[in-house]
């Protein structure tokens, strides 16, 4: 256990009292081990971001990009304008968005909040994602992470995008909810898979329950995922909702990974 997880036990240790105690507790600790950027360990002066050469090495997606998967364009060629995927595959939800393209500087966040217990990581990623989902927020919805197998998470100790969804529930005041969505069978890592074997791994592996789906009739529901790749676990979640949810199904990533040229069309 390196010092940054040494702090951050540490101070989840004081959470669970009251508030005030907590702030004394991050000042004393803060003395003893100055903050540092979450992924080097240039100081910092908050301790939970980057240092401004980390933070200027992240690639943002920003506008112009697809309206439907939030795939980034070199070029603005109009608000209606799809991206290629979008067009030859017309995903099941309806939007999707992402803070960061995933490439090293992403992966080495993710990994070392998904693997290396930095779970105070959640909360500088999901800052990011509240932001790369603004128009997500302008009407209710329900937030719902994507489930883990409960033999992966007994393993991991933690679902990484159930985490990521607390804290976007804190940023924005939405409702998270657990358990209605479940992982009904143990599927095999998507890492290292062709786009194809990753359609064929996830497929039917979620199920939705009958009560969530009574209870939140009619209602907007943003999907929470860590990383999208091929989108194929967010399309297998977005299928196992009945076809009137559908067109309500929003995704909302820390990062996606982008094939190709930024802007291929
Ligand atoms: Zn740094």
């Amino acid at each position: 256990m390196d010092n940054k997880q040494l702090v951050t036990r540490i101070k989840s240790l004081f959470s669970n009292k009251r508030q005030r105690v907590a702030g004394l507790a991050d000042g004393a600790l803060d003395m003893l081990f100055p903050p540092s950027c979450l992924t080097c360990d240039e100081p910092v002066i908050d301790s939970d971001g980057l240092c401004s050469s980390c933070w200027a090495k992240l690639r943002f997606i920003s506008k112009p990009y697809c309206p439907t998967l939030g795939i980034p364009f070199a070029a603005d060629l109009g608000a209606s304008v799809l991206s290629a995927e979008a067009i030859a595959h017309p995903p099941t939800f309806a939007r999707a968005r992402s803070a960061l393209i995933y490439d090293d500087r992403a992966r080495q966040i993710v990994s070392q909040f998904k693997y290396g217990d930095r779970l105070e990581l959640a909360k500088f990623c999901a800052r990011l994602m509240v932001v790369a989902g603004r128009d997500f927020w302008e009407e209710p919805c329900v937030l719902v992470p994507v489930p883990l197998h409960w033999r992966r998470r007994l393993v991991r100790r933690y679902n990484q995008s159930q985490l990521l969804a607390d804290q976007v529930g804190l940023l924005t005041g939405f409702k998270v909810h657990n358990g209605w969505l479940t992982r009904k069978r143990f599927t095999r890592q998507q890492v290292g898979l062709s786009s194809n074997d990753r359609e064929d791994n996830v497929r039917g592996a979620f199920s939705v329950t009958d009560q969530f789906l009574e209870q939140y009739e009619g209602q907007r529901i943003v999907i929470i995922d860590d990383v999208v790749t091929t989108g194929a676990t967010i399309e297998a979640i977005a299928r196992s909702f009945r076809i009137k949810f559908r067109s309500k199904i929003d995704v909302l990533s820390f990062a996606r990974v982008v094939m190709g040229p930024i802007g291929a069309i």
